[in-house]
């Protein structure tokens, strides 16, 4: 088994090797975006570099559909909103009162975290793409296939709207709402419609009923119509998506069949890919706020948020919880991938170093050849008096070269933002000025071990973290206290919690006397 890049790339090779593909992938800027419609950019992206790398070129075409209808009202948004439910995204005004539109605020903030991330993208828009007449065809070739289309619908989702039922919503010529319209006839010219009151829940219409050419914009192609007339009009290699659209009978299976029945075409190589999970819970996109992209891009670099997508095979679910301890392990798991990509296992390269290769952009330049843990720069942060590059270099036993040194503030940044908004309390931890109250519950043995742990630390007025963690052991195991015990005892003592970082360097941080009259004050 391969990498799954590699798997996917080997399959859209053998399945049709040719010099240049077209990869498309599109998302409805319905508000801000969820760090999970992240995974589908890089599982394209990564899919398009991967090609290149074989010699290929590529256009990774990103689609806004901001002629899409605004159908939810985000709970950031005011609720003075709620008038334009119904209205094409892209003639909603935008809430920051600055952009030109809702839909291009919010997919302004998503091209931003896009760019950091160094892809390559062709962007259009799906307004701009109607009102120029780019979808005339499609939507003519739908309006002539309607009967088939409605027979494709019933036999795939089972959902029957009836045979005056056409594959196309009119943007309303009177209050301007393209989710409330419904076209019942067709000509082979123009269009009858009417703008229904109750069509839907979260929209109301004007009743306006008239007839009207479909083109140039004056209609939009319902979604799962839609989405194979994109591959006709641009004419899409491939092309993935979340898990829950590629479900059988989901509408996927609706655009393949339509695609192929009606346009009469090949359908994209397709790329299912799993979901994130947040706390277990699966993410909505357009209810509460949740984890944004924005938000994470914010705090991560783009290496370490791609290296999120490309470490885990695209079957499979991503659990992320930056509250937890996902953002200190997906550290832990990088700085594993670069040791495999920098010193190769005998056997050559491992997924390890398949998913580091995935994530940097430049190779070529100089890599740090040492990573300081993340997990260690955040209790660091915490305690005074460490120096955490000196510590790093004690760590490498050498002189950090300009990239590592350049790595591990850049952690810091990170890790600082990461304790101020996000870090579970688990890991948190303070020096306490007096002695905690919960030293009270300590055992004899355990009082014991810190009376003399103050006195072997007595003997000699400097210590470094790693000698005091050696010095802490040896009391340990010639008291023949348990381990837990006995380093709860210095946690409880000193940060009034049974937790903490690694307790040698932890009080070889903290003034020396203030060490011994603690430990001897229990
Ligand atoms: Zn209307």
């Amino acid at each position: 088994m391969s990498f799954w890049v590699d798997e996917i790339v080997d399959g859209i090779l053998a399945k049709n090797n040719k010099d240049s593909y077209l990869i498309t992938d599109w998302k409805t800027p319905s508000g801000h975006v969820h760090i999970g419609a992240l995974r589908g950019v890089i599982v394209h992206g990564v899919v398009s570099e991967g090609l290149e790398s074989k010699d290929k070129t590529t256009v990774f075409q990103y689609g806004f559909d901001d002629y899409d209808p605004m159908d939810g009202l985000p709970v950031y948004i005011d609720q003075d909103f709620k008038k334009y439910m119904g209205l094409p995204l892209c003639n909603v005004p935008a809430p920051d009162g600055v952009s030109e539109s809702y839909a291009k605020q919010y997919a302004q903030e998503f091209m931003n975290v896009i760019d950091k991330m160094s892809f390559k993208t062709k962007i259009v828009w799906t307004s701009e793409l109607y009102k120029s007449g780019k979808f005339n065809q499609a939507i003519k070739i739908v309006l002539d296939n309607a009967q088939l289309i409605r027979q494709i619908n019933k036999e795939i989702s089972g959902s029957d709207k009836g045979d005056d039922w056409f594959p196309l919503n009119i943007v309303c010529p009177k209050c301007g709402k393209v989710g409330t319209t419904k076209v019942y006839g067709w000509d082979g010219e123009k269009v009858k419609f009417k703008c229904e009151k109750d069509l839907v829940d979260w929209a109301e219409g004007c009743e306006y009923e008239g007839e009207i050419s479909p083109f140039d914009g004056n209609g939009k192609l319902p979604w799962k119509v839609e989405w194979p007339s994109k591959w006709s009009v641009f004419g899409s290699d491939i092309e993935g998506e979340g898990k829950d659209h590629a479900a059988s009978s989901g509408s996927r299976q609706v655009a393949d069949k339509i695609f192929r029945e009606v346009f009469k075409g090949q359908p994209p190589f397709d790329i299912p890919y799993e979901h994130i999970l947040i706390g277990g819970a699966k993410m909505s996109s357009s209810k509460g706020l949740g984890v944004t992209a924005a938000q994470m891009a914010e705090l991560l670099p783009a290496n370490i948020l791609k290296f999120l997508f490309t470490r885990t095979k695209y079957k499979r679910a991503i659990e992320f919880n930056p509250e937890g301890d996902t953002i200190p392990l997906l550290y832990d798991e990088y700085d594993r991938c670069a040791a495999d990509y920098l010193n190769p296992p005998a056997g050559g390269d491992t997924d390890m170093a398949r998913a580091f290769f995935f994530t940097e952009t430049d190779l070529e330049k100089d890599l740090p050849q040492y990573y300081l843990r993340f997990s260690k720069i955040a209790n660091f942060l915490q305690m005074p008096r460490i120096d955490i590059l000196t510590y790093a270099k004690e760590e490498k036993t050498s002189d950090l070269t300009e990239v590592e040194k350049v790595e591990i503030e850049n952690r810091i940044e990170v890790a600082k933002k990461w304790l101020a908004d996000y870090a579970p309390e688990s890991v948190k931890f303070t020096v306490q000025e007096n002695l905690p109250e919960i030293t009270k519950n300590l055992t004899e043995t355990q009082k014991n071990y810190l009376h003399q742990l103050a006195d072997v630390i007595s003997k000699q007025e400097k210590w470094t973290g790693e000698d005091l963690h050696k010095a802490i052991h040896d009391l340990k195991n010639e008291t023949a206290i348990a381990p837990k015990d006995a380093f709860s005892a210095i946690y409880i003592t000193i940060l009034g919690k049974d937790s903490g970082p690694q307790a040698g360097w932890l009080l070889a941080s903290l003034d020396h006397d203030f060490v011994v009259e603690r430990l001897r004050e229990i």
